[in-house]
């Protein structure tokens, strides 16, 4: 299938999120790459159809070189879309939570998105809705010691409830975090106040095709206790300085 040309307009870097973290946003999904000593990793894959302009980013970095593994936060559609072009471009490992990877390797299919939850951006979605899942043939779990890959000082954290394998990724130097869909964002105001009232809202399509409720919210409960400094979402803006201080 031919990939659709996404416009310019809907082409966002994301620069100086943290020291060695930029971002990039493809019509709705952002996409991560964290730079270290020893090469770059990829957060996330976006839409499908965001490949081209995912390898055009990487390119803007330096002559292209392929990143040393790609994280999945979680195998949702809208952050796997381009995994398959990416994978067989770059040759790059794969790596996701135990729980995920039966998504990512076709084995399981999510259930579909609930639309009472919606609004104009559910309609939006539904073109770009897949119908069948993404079916990869190597995909490795995680460290169990809860370290990442090729990315000394960081750890992955286990937020289930968006989905049962939803991971976080946070570097202690300078709590960095880099949420995937365990929260969104364009409502960060209701993040803070979730905090404080111990009531968290998810919102976006995080909201759409969230599973376990209760589970998110303590998922948004742990990584407030982190106390982030610089925050990167699968969607919405990067936060970072006193913005994200939820003391
Ligand atoms: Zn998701
Ligand atoms: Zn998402």
């Amino acid at each position: 299938m031919e990939e659709v040309p996404i416009p310019a307009d809907e082409v966002v870097p994301m620069d100086d999120i943290a020291v060695g973290v930029v971002g990039l946003s493809v019509l709705f999904t952002n996409v991560f790459a964290i730079i270290g000593e020893e090469g770059w990793v990829l957060v996330d894959a976006a839409l499908y159809g965001s490949a081209t302009r995912i390898i055009d980013w990487a390119r803007g970095h330096g002559p292209e070189e392929p990143p040393r593994a790609i994280l999945l936060t979680h195998a949702h559609f809208d952050h796997v879309g381009a995994l398959d072009t990416l994978v067989k471009r770059w040759k790059a490992p794969v790596y996701a939570h135990i729980e995920e990877i039966p998504y990512v390797t076709g084995e399981r299919a999510y259930p579909p998105p609930d639309p009472s939850v919606g609004g104009g951006l559910m309609a939006r979605m539904a073109g770009l809705y897949p119908r069948q899942p993404i079916a990869l043939d190597t995909v490795s779990p995680l460290p169990p010691d809860g370290s990442l890959p090729m990315l000394p000082g960081w750890q992955w954290i286990h937020t289930p409830g968006h989905t049962a394998g939803h991971v976080s990724f946070f570097r202690a130097a300078d709590r960095t975090l880099i949420v995937g869909d365990a929260f969104c964002t364009t409502k960060a105001e209701s993040f803070f106040a979730a905090v404080v009232t111990q009531k968290p809202e998810l919102h976006g399509p995080p909201a759409y095709f969230t599973t376990d409720w209760d589970a998110a919210r303590e998922s948004v409960q742990r990584l407030a206790a982190l106390d982030p400094m610089f925050m990167a979402p699968g969607h919405g803006r990067a936060m970072s300085g006193e913005a994200t201080r939820l003391a």
